[in-house]
């Protein structure tokens, strides 16, 4: 099993049926929440995702509508009696924000808590079965992308690369190239692609251009701006540059099947 399940897709300011941004990885019969907007464990229980097998969460910067759901989620996990520990990857400050809740609400969590600080661009993690790969963004605050890269042997292998909130790159790690999935940011249109420069964010054709860069396979659009209530002409606008463009919709499930070699 190897998908990608869209659940939070709009920008900054939710609309009343668009939550901030929030999506779940299913790779090696485990969950990885990329992102943790408001409502992220609400989205979770109406799609029937459970909060307890969230093995890591992946936050990509620290602007609100990338974390605030975090204290609901932690909330939630322990009130389930979770016991399995949860690994969060991110920059260094956000143990802080971690910390002020718990210590507010005087929480102890029934399971084990693993702050892994994201220092630098590279591996974070690495196990026989997949591996993690963080780059930089070009965002107003430091921001990383993620390569989730299943191993196989006797298959070929399947990849997710996640860039959330940037500006246009010019060029990606060697790790992110030939993407099965690469779920962009799209916050506008080209008509407001100025607004986009000034707020480090992407148009569709600006995503549309990065999966032609990445050469990969599917692109998957998100990070709708409120602005737009009908988002087919973002879909249009990539889908003239780079045909295989998707638009992400709540509880959307984008499977990768398994190739084998032999
Ligand atoms: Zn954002
Ligand atoms: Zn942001």
């Amino acid at each position: 099993m190897f998908s990608l399940i869209t659940l939070g897709i709009s920008s900054a300011s939710p609309t009343t049926n668009r939550y901030p941004s929030a999506h779940i990885l299913r790779i090696c019969g485990r969950l990885f929440l990329i992102d943790c907007g408001e409502g992220t464990q609400l989205l979770m229980k109406r799609h029937r995702l459970s909060i307890s097998k969230v093995q890591g969460m992946f936050i990509s910067h620290l602007h609100g509508d990338h974390i605030l759901g975090i204290p609901g989620f932690l909330s939630s996990a322990s009130l389930a009696g979770r016991t399995e520990p949860l690994d969060i990857y991110a920059v260094a400050p956000l143990e802080k924000m971690i910390e002020f809740f718990t210590d507010f609400f005087e929480e102890e969590f029934p399971f084990e808590l693993r702050f892994h600080p994201i220092e630098a661009p590279g591996i974070l993690v690495s196990d026989p079965a997949f591996e993690v790969v963080a780059f930089p963004l070009d965002h107003r605050v430091e921001t990383y992308g993620f390569v989730f890269y299943e191993k196989k042997r006797r298959a070929v292998a399947r990849k997710m690369v996640y860039c959330s909130d940037t500006a246009p790159l010019s060029c990606f790690p060697q790790e992110a190239m030939k993407a099965d999935i690469l779920l962009h940011e799209a916050t506008f249109a080209s008509e407001k692609a100025e607004l986009a420069r000034t707020y480090f964010h992407s148009t569709a054709a600006d995503a549309a251009r990065a999966a032609r860069l990445l050469d990969a396979k599917r692109l998957v659009l998100t990070h709708f701006s409120s602005r737009y209530t009908d988002l087919q002409p973002l879909l249009d606008e990539a889908r003239a540059i780079f045909p295989e463009t998707y638009l992400a919709s709540e509880g959307a499930e984008f499977s990768v099947p398994l190739v084998r070699l032999d």
